[in-house]
């Protein structure tokens, strides 16, 4: 996977860049990975992400429920939060929406068994910098990692 650093400035930004990744995954399915400290920002990129999909409800974290599904124009969006169940995902049976086409965003994989670490085509950490600014560190294969330098040219530094 390659590696790109953005540097945003502002929830403004995180909402572009959700934009950004919203068009492209409008034809793709995959698993995203967003990792980070709480209050990094992975729920609100995610709201975004998922209100650009044409997502009308509220995304709010599933922290307490660990799982929502939500139906996109094109698919479906499922959002996992997996601070709270940490390696008891074993016994969820969770795996059948990651290998589904469909668009799954995790957050908190860094609770993943080993064995699902490698199941996301983006994996995006998110390292507060202050109130509002940013740094993402992305790991995306060749084409969406030429997609992202080419439309998120303003974040990068
Ligand atoms: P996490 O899901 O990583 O625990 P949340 O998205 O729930 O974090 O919370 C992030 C908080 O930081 C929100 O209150 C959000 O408004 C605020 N925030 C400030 N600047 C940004 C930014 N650039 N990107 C994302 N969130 C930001
Ligand atoms: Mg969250």
């Amino acid at each position: 996977m390659n590696n790109l650093t953005l540097k945003i400035k502002n929830v403004q930004e995180t909402k572009l860049l959700a934009k950004y990744l919203s068009e492209y995954f409008v034809n793709e399915q995959g698993v995203i990975f967003l990792d980070g400290d709480l209050g990094a920002g992975k729920t609100t990129f995610t709201q975004f992400f998922a209100n650009y999909l044409g997502i009308t409800d509220i995304v709010t974290s599933p922290t307490f429920n660990i799982f929502k599904r939500y139906e996109t124009t094109t698919s479906y969006l499922n959002h996992f939060d997996l601070y709270r169940i940490r390696d008891a995902v074993y016994d969820q049976g969770f795996e059948e929406y990651w290998f589904a086409n469909e668009i799954s965003i995790i957050e908190w994989s860094v609770y993943l068994p080993d064995e699902f670490k490698d199941i996301a085509i983006l994996k995006m950490y998110f390292n507060r910098i202050d109130d509002e600014a940013r740094e993402i560190q992305i790991y995306a294969n060749e084409d969406l990692t030429l997609y992202l330098k080419e439309k998120c040219y303003e974040f990068i530094y």
